[in-house]
Parts: C-alpha cells; sequence; structure tokens
C-alpha cells in the first residue's frame, strides 16, 4: 500500500498599516522601546470600544482579490475566548463563520510544472502581544506593542502535494504580498508565520484523517523539512497504528530537524466564538467590491501566462522573467526596441523579428541575469539601454560580432553605456570572416599541434573541436567560429 501526504497550510500576515487594527497606536516593527505604543484599547481595559481600521479590512479584501477569492458581501467580527497573559481582554478579535474572503486559489510552477493550490478563506484578526522568556529567569516579559496588530490569516486547502510544493507556494505568496504592498512579509521578523498541517492517507484515496498541526515554522526552508520529517514519522506510525485518530499538534526544532509533540489541540468549540457586539457587521456593494479588484496589479500568474503567448517564451523562461520584474522589464523595452527597427537600414527582414525576439530573451536569462542576481543591480544600474541591446542583438544575429566576443562587449556597454556598434570597433572585435587572415592562423594552429590533427584525420570529432578553440583563442575570440571549422575541415583533409 502506498501513503501520499495530505498537506494544507494556515499563514498569518502582519499588515503594514499605519496603525493597529482597532485603536490609533503605531502599527510599530521591530527595535522600538517595549510597550510604548499601546493605549488603554489595545491593552483591554473596560469600557473602550475598537474602531476597526478601514485600510486593514482593504488590504485584506486585495489579497484576497490577488488570491481569486470570492469577496464577502457579508462579513462580521467575532470573539475567540481565550485566557493568556499575552491576551488583556481573554479574547481575540477574530472572525468565524463570515471571515472578509471565502474559497480562492494561487497557482504556482513548481519544476517546470503549474500547481493550482486552492484557498480555503482569509480572515482577519488582531495580534497578541508578545512573550519573551529569558533564560534562566523565572518570569515572563510580555511587550503590547503588537498587541492588537493586524494580521490576515490564509487557510489553503488540504491540496499541496508535497513539501516542495508547500515551500513554493509560501514563496510565492511572500512575492504577492510585497507585490501588493500590504505586509513586508519577512519569516525572520515573524511577519509571515506558518502553520502546517499534515496528515497521511491511501494513494488516490479522497479521504481525510485527523491532521497533525505543526506551529510557528519560521522559514521556507524549515517548512519543507518539518513536512519532510512528518511524512516519515506518520509513514512508521501508519505501519504500526494504522492511520492517526487524534488531530495532534507539534514544534518543529530547527537544530535537530525534528518536530515534537505540544499540547492537544482545543476544537473550536473551545474558544466560544459569538459576534464581536461592539463592532457592527459589513455590508460591501457590488461597486465597492470591483473597485478593490479594480486596483489589483498584474499577477504572476497572469504575467507568466501573458510573456508565454505575447512572446513566444517558455514555461521556465516565463518563471524567472516573473521573479524579476528588472528583467521582465527590460525584456520588454528589447522587444519593443527590436520591434521598432528600421528594417532597411537595418537589413533585416519581417520574418527575423522571431529568431530575433528569441535571442533577446535567451541572452537576457543568461548575461543580464547573472548582471543582475549576482551584481545585486537595481534597474537604475543597469547602463545598456534596451535599445542598445537591441542593437546589439541584431549584430549577433547577423555575424558581425562572434558569441565569443559577447561578454566583453556587453561588459563594456555596462561600464561605459555605450552603444555595441563603437565599442565592437574600438576594442576590435569584429567577427573575422575573412578567409586569408584565419587561413594563416589555423595553419599555425595545425603546425602546432601534429598529434591532434592525426586524431582528426582518423575521424575524431572531439579533436576538430580542441583545434577550434585553439584557433578562436589566438585572435581573441573574433573568428567566426562555424567559419573555423569549415577552414579547418578543408585543411585539415
Ligand atoms: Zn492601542
Amino acid at each position: 500500500m502506498e501513503l501520499e501526504p495530505v498537506i494544507g497550510l494556515e499563514i498569518h500576515i502582519q499588515l503594514k498599516t499605519k496603525s493597529k487594527m482597532f485603536c490609533s497606536c503605531s502599527n510599530i516593527f521591530g527595535d522600538v522601546k517595549p510597550n510604548s505604543a499601546i493605549c488603554p484599547i489595545c491593552l483591554g481595559y473596560p469600557g473602550t470600544l475598537p474602531v476597526p481600521n478601514e485600510m486593514a479590512i482593504q488590504w485584506t479584501q486585495l489579497l484576497g482579490a490577488a488570491l481569486n477569492c470570492q469577496l464577502a458581501v457579508k462579513s462580521k467580527f467575532d470573539r475567540k475566548s481565550y485566557f493568556y497573559p499575552d491576551l488583556p481582554k481573554g479574547y481575540q478579535i477574530s472572525q468565524y463563520d463570515q471571515p472578509f474572503c471565502g474559497t480562492g486559489e494561487l497557482k504556482i510552477m513548481v519544476d517546470g510544472e503549474e500547481h493550482t493550490i486552492g484557498i480555503e478563506r482569509i480572515h482577519l484578526e488582531e495580534d497578541a502581544a508578545k512573550n519573551t522568556h529569558p533564560v534562566g529567569a523565572n518570569y515572563t516579559l510580555i511587550d503590547y506593542n503588537r498587541a492588537g496588530t493586524p494580521l490576515a490569516e490564509i487557510v489553503t486547502k488540504p491540496d499541496i502535494p508535497s513539501p516542495a510544493v508547500a515551500k513554493v507556494f509560501l514563496q510565492e505568496l511572500q512575492k504577492l504580498v510585497r507585490l501588493l504592498q500590504v505586509s513586508d512579509a519577512d519569516m525572520e521578523k515573524g511577519q509571515l508565520r506558518c502553520d502546517a498541517n499534515i496528515s497521511l492517507r491511501e494513494r488516490g484515496s479522497t479521504k481525510l484523517h485527523p491532521k497533525t498541526e505543526v506551529k510557528n515554522i519560521n522559514s521556507f526552508r524549515f517548512v519543507e523539512q518539518a513536512l519532510q520529517y512528518e511524512i516519515k514519522r506518520q509513514t512508521k506510525e501508519w505501519a504500526q497504528a494504522g492511520p492517526s485518530q487524534i488531530q495532534s499538534t507539534r514544534g518543529f526544532d530547527s537544530s535537530t530537524g525534528q518536530t515534537t509533540a505540544h499540547r492537544t489541540k482545543e476544537a473550536a468549540a473551545d474558544y466560544r466564538y459569538f459576534p464581536e457586539p461592539d463592532i457592527p457587521p459589513f455590508t460591501f456593494t457590488p461597486q465597492f467590491l470591483a473597485k478593490i479588484t479594480k486596483q489589483l496589479p498584474e499577477l504572476p500568474s497572469t504575467k507568466r501566462l501573458r510573456l508565454q503567448q505575447q512572446y513566444n517564451v517558455s514555461a521556465q523562461q516565463a518563471a524567472l522573467f516573473v521573479d524579476s520584474p528588472i528583467l521582465a522589464n527590460y525584456l520588454e523595452n528589447t522587444i519593443s526596441e527590436i520591434e521598432q527597427l528600421d528594417n532597411e537600414q537595418r537589413d533585416i527582414a519581417l520574418s527575423d523579428r522571431g529568431p530575433l525576439v528569441k535571442d533577446a530573451t535567451n541572452m537576457i536569462l543568461r548575461h543580464l541575469r547573472q548582471l543582475v542576481t549576482i551584481g545585486n543591480l537595481s534597474a537604475a544600474d543597469i547602463n545598456i539601454s534596451p535599445a542598445n541591446f537591441a542593437e546589439l542583438i541584431v549584430l549577433i544575429y547577423q555575424g558581425k560580432i562572434s558569441k565569443n566576443a559577447v561578454a566583453p562587449v556587453l561588459a563594456e556597454m555596462q561600464r561605459t553605456g555605450g552603444d555595441p556598434d563603437h565599442i565592437i570597433a574600438n576594442l576590435g572585435l569584429e567577427q573575422v570572416s575573412d578567409d586569408a587572415s584565419i587561413t594563416k592562423q589555423i595553419e599555425d594552429v595545425i603546425l602546432a599541434n601534429p598529434e591532434v590533427v592525426a586524431k582528426v584525420k582518423a575521424g575524431k570529432d572531439s579533436a576538430l573541436q580542441f583545434l577550434v578553440g585553439q584557433v578562436i583563442q589566438k585572435n581573441k575570440g573574433k573568428a567566426n567560429p562555424s567559419k573555423v571549422m569549415e577552414l579547418l575541415k578543408e585543411l585539415t583533409k
């Protein structure tokens, strides 16, 4: 019998609104004095009244629109009752049965394959304060700056098929909230927190067995590791005792790569959810919700599809471009330059446009991507204008510069911001296809390598490649490799 994992995620996202969820305290992060951004409302004093943060609600709806969620027409806040020192009111204002966003989905690319991950809901709630347990101390410190800050909770459907897909989903979600500018979503800073739910079932079955919830995992890698560990642990447990009968909660220890058991999970009823009496329920008009959806920028999945259709790039190339808005913009600008090239002046035909676009795509991914990602450059740091880049593509396409000379020309273009025609002339890198000068160099190489020439005569292709390399090295990459190959074949006969 083969088992398969059933994985779902619950993700908390700290929204970066100016003020907290239900009061006007500053919603500040990081290194500020503990308990400096607090007031009677977020401290839960009796008699205070919460006032919902309009921006936090709209951002939650925007996030919902980006995840293709049904935006609720009717919604409300509820009280989730439990006692803990970091929750001074004795309840958390959250949402129970009428969240701002209903079901949706996110399409992601994993190893060149598209996966659609269902979203169950997105609700909005207030965060609790932050507890610190100093090592060796018999007391706990509480910082209420975080109390009452807005958190959007995204719950996925249990249809993530593997730990690797779970990791990519989280990474894509992080990019999405950053694109929407609703959160910085830094996992290390707790701005994006993840609980992972996992159970096993027989492959092909649709049955759901009680799940294990791994709480508060704080890096993408740990999410993958925790899930991998759980698959092993649960598989062993299944072999001994069959599917799990009870839901359980565990924590992940990154130092051992293992999960350990926590308290048993409270059932929903234990929280005694009931409608928040201090905040009237919401009704949104279709016009209002349509306006929210209209604010959406082009989303990664839409952009991936558009780039594929518009420019005929592969799914994997499209994914690389979507990952780097700088390169995607550069590609689009370069293609627009290629489209504006003067056919006659440049001596190109309409049928050359397709191959030129293809060359531009490959060149950007091979050379510029290196510059941008390794050199960590911003758009403003790129000195090679798309117009100059388009010109270079044409020069390569027309064989006026050899592929081997591309890297030094690009480096010079980046250094000086100059156009390729001049740089190629200055560096003396015009491709040499003139037989006489190449022939001389080939003859030198043949004289210097008699054993290799013997192998070429015996029909060894790799030996021929070696000689081509020698000739190209001799003329510093200026010779056209196919020309060299052709001449070499003749001269070694
Ligand atoms: Zn406050």
